[in-house]
This record gives C-alpha cells, structure tokens and sequence, in this order.
C-alpha cells in the first residue's frame, strides 16, 4: 500500500495526546486545555501521549521543551509514552507528500511571506488567514492528475473541492465547515522544507494512533482542514474531536502578554502552589479541586461552562495572594 508507513497501526486502546508547541512557555490557557485533555484520559483509561510540535522552527525557544515537560510535571499530569520530537524524523510528512501529489491534489505555489507564516503553524485565533482561491492555482496544474513531489523548498498547497466537512465535536457539538470559501487551497508543505501544522498533526496523529483530540476551539476549523487530508492519505478513520472554549484576557482577546504574566513559570517562580493553580483551572470548569488527580475525579465535560473564561485581575490576586 502506497502510505503503508503512516497508515495507522490497530491502536490497543484509545490514544490521546498533549501536544505543546515550544514556542514560549506554557500559560493558564494551555494548562487548562492539557488538563481537561487529561482528566477526559483518566475518566474514559484513554492511552496519554506527549508530543512537543517543534515545526514551527523558526518561533521554537531555546529551553522551551525541557520546561514544557517539567511544568506539566509540576502541574500533576503525566503520560504513558514520550514520543519523538517532530523533527526528528522527516520521512513520514514526505511520503504522504508524494502520495497527495500521486493524487494530483497538491502544487507547489510562491507566495508572500505573510501568506507562508499564517500557514506554517497552527492557525491559533487573532492570526490573519487569507483565503487563497482557486483561481491563483498555477495554470500547469491540473486536478487529479499524477505529478511528481519534487521540491522541498517552496510552498505546497492542497487542491481543496467545493462542499461542507461535518462532524461531531464532543463538546463543540454538530459542525460543518467549508474550508474552500473560509481558507480555500491550505499549505500542506512549507518552503522551509517541512510540512504546515495541518499536514504534521494528521500525520502523526494517524501513525501514533491518536484516537481522541482535545485542544482549544480556536482550532475547529482546522479540524475540517485536517478530516480533509485524512480522507486523502487514507489513514482514517479520523479522530474524535473534542474542542474547548479558550481563556481569554478582560478585554475578550486571547490570553497574551498584554494581559499581564500568565505563565506557569511565572507564578512557581513567585511560590504559588500547584494546588492553587489546579483550583484556579478547576473553579473555570465548574468543579472544585486542588490537585489533578481530584481534578479528575471531579470533572464533567457535560456540565463544563459553555462560555469562554475570562482571567482577571482579581484571579491573578487570588494566585499570588490567595485573596479574593
Ligand atoms: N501544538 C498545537 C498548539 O499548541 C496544538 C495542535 C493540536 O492540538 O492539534 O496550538
């Protein structure tokens, strides 16, 4: 079989993974995510994997990796299996290029360089996407027909087809998605000679037999995105969804700098306590805990607030102070 490699092997049991980016240190946002993703582990005896997505090369910051790892650790989560970093072997991202272009569904395309860092990394909330249309395909590319994946070193893009993706999120509920008239033809390959985000996290996902993904619900359109090429390399079924709301600043925007510290580090360096954290991030689910394991016990996706949090002032008091 022509994707043999990449094809997912008869997972023993349902996979899921956490899967940071070390491009700068964790915050409460993400430690929210991992540990909803987590708990959902614990509660349904599903397989947990770390996978650090260090493709986005030119962002990653040196030390990142080793403190993603240790402040997880701190936070009380764990995994049965590290599994290699993404750079660590290129072939698989390679072989299903060549089997997309065997299809005649990818061309190799030059473009801004504004339009290649939007593509290149997981399309998190408040980055620009252009939609790049149909008609800005080369003219010598032609749908369906065998070509050859021949260069690493510009852009790929995926031919995508009119029509909806649908899905069911397990949070999120019914989804459809038309990935043409949101972002149409998508990179798959970056001139960097690596594949996009879409392109790795199908990948990987498929041949480390991640049956379960929770992750932020910035991310549901790139689901549609990634459904689509699972299709195309033939190494579904794809997994089950799960996307949460984010952690957001006062003022609605996605937690970032402006907002104040809130990285873990930064609160551990200060002396907060894990348990503190934990009850922050828990008292955002709904539930009342001090550790992850409490966490766990306590939790319920169904009764999660269906609203996005807010971090404010007074959650940063309570952390440092323990006052209300
Ligand atoms: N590494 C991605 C991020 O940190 C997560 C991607 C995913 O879960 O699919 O945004």
């Amino acid at each position: 079989m022509a994707c043999g490699e990449i094809a997912r092997s008869a997972p023993p049991r349902a996979t899921t993974r956490l899967a940071p980016s070390p491009t700068g240190a964790l915050h409460l946002g993400n430690a929210r995510t991992f540990l909803v993703n987590w708990a959902l582990a614990k509660q349904h005896g599903w397989r947990v994997l770390l996978r650090i997505e260090d493709l986005d090369t030119p962002r990653v910051k040196p030390g990142a990796i080793g403190q993603a790892v240790d402040i997880l650790r701190w936070l009380g989560l764990g995994w049965d299996e590290r599994v290699p970093l993404q750079s660590a072997d290129m072939e698989p991202y390679r072989m299903a290029m060549r089997r997309l272009a065997r299809q005649g569904v990818v061309y190799p395309c030059t473009l801004t360089r504004s339009q290649i860092a939007a593509a290149a990394s997981a399309p998190n909330e408040g980055q620009h996407e252009q939609r790049f249309p149909p008609e800005l395909r080369p003219g010598s590319f032609v749908f369906g027909e065998p070509a050859a994946f021949d260069r690493e070193d510009v852009n790929w893009r995926l031919a995508v087809e009119p029509g909806t993706v649908e899905f069911a999120d397990a949070f999120a509920g019914r989804q459809s998605h038309d990935v043409s008239a949101s972002v149409g033809d998508f990179v798959v390959w970056t001139a960097r000679g690596q594949p996009s985000y879409q392109l790795a996290v199908v990948v990987d996902d498929a041949r480390q037999g991640v049956t379960e993904v929770v992750r932020g619900d910035d991310l549901l359109g790139s689901a549609a995105r990634q459904i689509i090429l699972y299709r195309l390399l033939g190494v579904g079924p794809e997994p089950r969804y799960t996307h949460i709301p984010l952690v957001r600043g006062e003022d609605g925007r996605r937690l970032a700098k402006r907002h104040g510290d809130t990285r873990l580090t930064h609160f551990r360096a200060l002396g907060v306590p894990p348990e503190r954290v934990i009850g922050l991030l828990a008292s955002w689910c709904g539930v009342r805990a001090e550790t992850a394991e409490e966490f766990a016990r306590a939790f319920d996706l169904r009764t999660m607030p269906r609203d996005d949090v807010l971090y404010t002032k007074v959650h940063e008091r309570w952390l440092i102070d323990g006052e209300q």
